[in-house]
């Protein structure tokens, strides 16, 4: 038996389950639903918000307008990228709750950065 595979609404966000993707079309819109790249299981083990996130960027990435309004940001987004590795660090720690960051090396960088 074919396993379920998740697909998403372009026009609305709406998401569900099919087997076969000929099936998958939006009860709102009637439009034809687009798969998303993820397994089943793994889509299921995500929480509602990072369901809703996930889908979010999907549709941002699929919009040409807004992916031009994005560009500029993008390019001088490194917060972003930091915010992100502090929340990921901030999971570990609550999960495993005897997460440590490593100790440093002694050893010099050969690229010269100290910090
Ligand atoms: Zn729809």
């Amino acid at each position: 038996m074919r396993e379920l595979a998740v697909h998403y609404c372009p026009e609305c966000g709406f998401y569900a389950f099919y087997q076969l993707s000929r099936n998958a079309v939006c009860p709102r819109c009637a439009r034809k639903m687009t798969p998303l790249d993820m397994r089943y299981q793994d889509f299921m083990d995500l929480d509602c918000a990072q369901r809703d996130e996930l889908l979010s960027r999907k549709l941002i990435e699929q919009s040409p307008l807004v992916a031009r309004l994005l560009k500029p940001h993008r390019e001088n987004n490194t917060r972003e990228i930091i915010a992100n590795l502090i929340a990921v660090i901030g999971r570990w720690k609550r999960s495993s709750g005897s997460w440590r960051p490593r100790t440093r090396s002694r050893r010099t960088r050969s690229n010269g950065c100290t910090g």
